[in-house]
Parts: structure tokens; C-alpha cells; sequence
């Protein structure tokens, strides 16, 4: 019997914003995303409610190389843990430095705080994973499942019933509604609608979302996620028709988040949890950046 440990990292001090899964097995315990190297004594600090030290973590799935997925995968590879991920994450895994240089354009002086440091992992404890390709720990199997659309360089790792979905199945926390992350650079409707129905026909129990925490109603999941997907970049679109500044977009776009997630009637607790996941600003960002490479 499987069981999954949802691992809340406590980002920016909010609760049920970044998730690692643990999953354990008899040949040792493995992680499913590892959350930014800014919230790895947080990390450490659950590992050890389960037995665990980092060391003791010899196996760890990314779902993308994007620092609140990835950002810690270097510090189990210092104590030799193998890394899973996508193909085209690999080089920047095992050099970190074009990734953080373009971080730190968007965050500046908030970098550390944020993120934290990210060093380079050797490439022989870096595993680039096919689509469908099966990796068995213990006697668990992992498979991987290409899900381009969030991130190119997107995984979804499936093990049994369950699904652990990144970014590609949305954001969705406690009882609030699901959205679309849609951080730049490589946002794409159409890949990442190929992507849902992939994890349709996939037909698994239960979703694990980084953002965060299990989801068993997968059907109106997907829904609502596909529904705010188009809404969203249809908004944004309406931006571009009326040829608006990037501020004066992000503006419009983080009061519409704001006013659409308090007629919810979300705490002010949630709305904070919201935003750290899924900061709005990236989403104008990154649907402006499809729309552009799209209609040009
Ligand atoms: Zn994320």
C-alpha cells in the first residue's frame, strides 16, 4: 500500500502555498519536487517528523526546472541523490546560472528571499527522462508523462493511482477555485490543452498538486482549470487589443485577480496563500509573451 506524505514548506510563511511529496519505499524514500533552496530548513524540518535526514533521500522528481518546483534538487545531489527530470531541463540544472541571472531580473533584491541559492548539479546524478519512461524504486515505479503547455520542459509523474501534476493541473488551495499559472517564458494553449487531455486519458485517482495538496473530483477539476486557462488569456488579449503599457496591464489584471478571488469570499489568509503561489503579475507577463510569439 502506497503511502504519500504531503511535505507544506511553509513558503513565505504561508501555509499550503509550496508542497514536496515524500513517498516511501523499501529501498528508501524518494521526493516529488523539493520546493525553493529558500524553505530547505523547512523541508528538513518534515523529512525529520517521518525518520528522515536529506541524505537519507537518494531519488528526486522534478516536475520543471522553475525554483519553487526545483529550487533545492542541488542540495540532495551535494548528499548524491539522483535527480529526475525533463530533457530540456537538464543543462540548466546542471548549470544554474542563465536561470537565476533571468530570476534575477524579474525579482531583483528579493532573489534571497524568494528563492535562495541555487548551485549546479553534476551530471552524472542528473537523469533526463523520456516520455513514458518508467523508473522503479524499490517497489514503487514512477513514469514519467511529458506535459508541455505550463513549462517545454514539464513532467507529470505518475505512481499507481496517483498523479503528481506541477503546475500543468493549475493551482488550487483548500476550498478556493483552481487557476492556470502562467509565468513567461514558455506558456502555450494549445500544448498545454494536449497535456490536459493526456492526463485525462491517463485516468488516475487522484492529483497532487505543488499548489497544493490532493485533488480526488479530477473531472470539474480539469474544467475549471481549462476555463480559467482561456478566460485568462482572453483577458489578457483584450489588453493587447487596446494596446496597453505592461503596467498599466499588470494593474488591471492583479485587481481583477484580487476582486475575483474576494467575490469568492477568500481570506485575506487565502489571498495571500494565492498570491504566493501563483503571483499574478507573472501570468500578464507570460500570456502576453504567447499571445506576441502567436499572432506575429
Ligand atoms: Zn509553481
Amino acid at each position: 500500500m502506497l503511502t504519500v506524505h504531503t511535505l507544506d514548506l511553509n513558503f513565505l510563511e504561508n501555509e499550503e502555498a509550496i508542497a514536496s511529496y515524500l513517498v516511501e519505499t523499501s529501498n528508501g524514500p524518494f521526493l516529488i519536487e523539493t520546493g525553493p533552496f529558500s524553505t530547505f530548513k523547512n523541508l528538513e524540518q518534515q523529512l525529520s517528523k517521518h525518520g528522515y535526514t536529506p541524505k537519507d533521500i537518494q531519488h528526486v522528481f522534478i516536475t520543471h526546472i522553475h525554483l519553487d518546483h526545483a529550487g533545492a534538487a542541488w542540495k540532495f545531489a551535494e548528499y548524491g541523490a539522483k535527480v529526475y527530470l525533463h530533457p530540456f531541463g537538464e543543462r540548466h540544472m546542471a548549470d544554474p546560472s542563465k536561470l537565476m541571472a533571468s530570476a534575477k531580473m524579474i525579482y531583483k533584491e528579493d532573489m534571497d528571499r524568494l528563492w535562495g541559492d541555487m548551485k549546479s548539479i553534476p551530471a552524472d546524478l542528473l537523469h533526463a527522462t523520456d516520455h513514458e519512461e518508467i523508473i522503479t524504486i524499490g517497489e514503487v515505479e514512477v513514469k514519467a508523462w511529458h506535459t508541455p503547455g505550463h513549462a517545454n520542459h514539464h513532467i507529470a509523474w505518475q505512481v499507481g493511482e496517483n498523479l503528481f501534476t506541477g503546475d500543468v493541473a493549475g493551482v488550487k488551495i483548500e476550498n478556493g477555485p483552481v487557476v492556470a499559472p502562467c509565468p513567461p517564458p514558455d506558456i502555450n494553449l494549445e500544448k498545454w490543452q494536449v497535456s490536459i487531455d493526456l492526463i485525462r486519458k491517463i485516468s488516475p485517482s487522484k492529483l497532487y498538486l505543488t499548489h497544493f495538496g490532493a485533488v480526488s473530483d479530477i473531472e470539474s477539476h480539469l474544467i475549471a482549470l481549462e476555463k480559467d486557462l482561456y478566460d485568462t488569456a482572453e483577458l489578457i488579449k483584450g489588453y493587447i487589443d487596446q494596446e496597453l503599457s505592461l503596467p498599466e496591464m499588470e494593474e488591471l489584471f492583479i485587481n481583477h485577480v484580487d476582486s475575483a478571488l474576494r467575490a469568492l469570499n477568500l481570506t485575506e489568509e487565502m489571498l495571500k496563500q494565492y498570491d504566493a503561489a501563483n503571483p499574478p503579475f507573472m501570468s500578464v507577463a507570460g500570456l502576453l509573451r504567447y499571445w506576441q510569439k502567436k499572432l506575429n
